[in-house]
């Protein structure tokens, strides 16, 4: 069985009438040269997955899905048959752009290796050691790049990319606060994932007062992963010299452009000599060895933990991609394709 897009999404969340199941035939006897069958072990469910399904080319919406073909994320697979002397049957591979399907044909161009020898568990590269944490990891060593004792503010804080940018904002010695949807979250990200303090923006619905009581000193980095009212709102709480890397912006990705919030105060970016930059992970490739191996390090002193939430069956693709924009995911949610 396989995904693929039925209809474009332009706007609100997708559903059955944009995204179907269908079953396909895989023919795995005549696989082309440079080629490996796989059977899908793991998919990512990412909110940049959204952005694929507009039919726009905007914003971060850049490669747009096919009408009527699988769609695809990062995923992991075991390769069960090979037309590449580089891979046999029984390895483990990772994708960037693994079909969503239960098993399927791919090239081998992009695949990586794993060693199973090397004690690391798979979903680390789905979460710490992959697409998140390397997006946070930009964002607050390199981007950011927070002193000790700076105020670091970081949305949708209890997310995949939340909760590593948090703990690698405390291992450089800053106090760090994060926001999100329920107050489940904020316990979590306080008591589990060390952040200082946090707050309920569904319920500390006034941003400005919100930040002006965890801010009292103002804000040095914000790692906007919302965009919107809160990046709006932050601009109003901006010390000297702050940066703001922009890595996402979910309050946005089901609006059409002409619905999407405006952002005032950007008039302080000026007077506080404010750098906010966007940036996008696979830009940043020549630095992925050395993220690696500072975060394998943490992970190896136990100083960065992660979580993950795992929906079984290739069928919970949908309510997986909707639970991005709920507010009712923790942490990293990948679909478990194959036991
Ligand atoms: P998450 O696991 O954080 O899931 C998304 C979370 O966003 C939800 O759980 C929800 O948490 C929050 N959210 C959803 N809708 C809204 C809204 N309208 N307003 C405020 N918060 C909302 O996802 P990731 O950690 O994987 O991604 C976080 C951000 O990082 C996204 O913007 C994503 O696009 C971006 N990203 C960017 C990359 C890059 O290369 N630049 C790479 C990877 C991710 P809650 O409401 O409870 O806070």
């Amino acid at each position: 069985r396989e995904w693929y897009l039925a209809a474009y999404a332009a706007e609100g969340i997708p559903t059955s009438d944009h995204l179907k199941l269908r079953t396909v035939v895989v023919d795995i006897d005549s696989i082309p040269d440079g080629h490996v069958a796989l059977e899908t072990l793991f998919i990512s469910v990412d909110p940049y997955m959204r952005t694929r399904l507009t039919g726009l080319q905007d914003g971060i919406s850049l490669h747009q899905f096919q009408l009527n073909q699988v769609i695809n994320g990062f995923g992991a697979g075991r390769v069960i048959r090979s037309n590449d002397s580089n891979y046999k049957e029984g390895d483990v591979v990772l994708s960037p752009f693994s079909p969503v399907a239960e098993y399927c044909v791919i090239p081998s161009g992009f695949l990586r290796k794993l060693d199973p020898t090397n004690g690391i568990p798979l979903l680390d590269y789905f979460n710490t050691l992959g697409p998140p944490g390397f997006a946070a990891w930009l964002g607050i060593e390199v981007l950011g790049d927070p002193k000790p004792g700076s105020n670091v503010f970081i949305s949708a804080a209890s997310g995949a990319v939340g909760l590593c940018a948090g703990q690698l904002a405390k291992i450089r010695g800053c106090r760090v606060i994060g926001s999100t949807g329920t107050d489940e979250k904020v316990k979590l990200i306080k008591e589990k994932f060390g952040y200082d303090d946090g707050f309920n923006y569904n319920k500390e619905t006034d941003l400005d007062a919100a930040l002006s009581k965890y801010f009292p000193n103002g804000i040095d980095v914000y790692l906007d992963n919302v965009g919107g009212k809160m990046l709006e709102a932050v601009l109003n709480h901006v010390n000297l010299h702050a940066r703001i890397p922009l890595c996402g912006m979910i309050s946005q990705y089901n609006k059409v452009w002409t619905e999407r919030e405006g952002v005032r105060n950007l008039l302080n970016l000026v007077g506080k000599e404010v750098k906010m930059e966007g940036f996008i992970i696979s830009s940043y490739l020549d630095r992925f060895e050395d993220f690696a191996k500072q975060m394998e390090s943490y992970l190896k002193d136990g100083k960065i933990k992660s979580k993950n939430k795992i929906n079984f069956g290739i069928e919970r693709l949908l309510d997986s991609l909707a639970s991005l924009f709920s507010s009712s995911n923790i942490g990293k949610v990948v679909i478990q394709v194959k036991a």
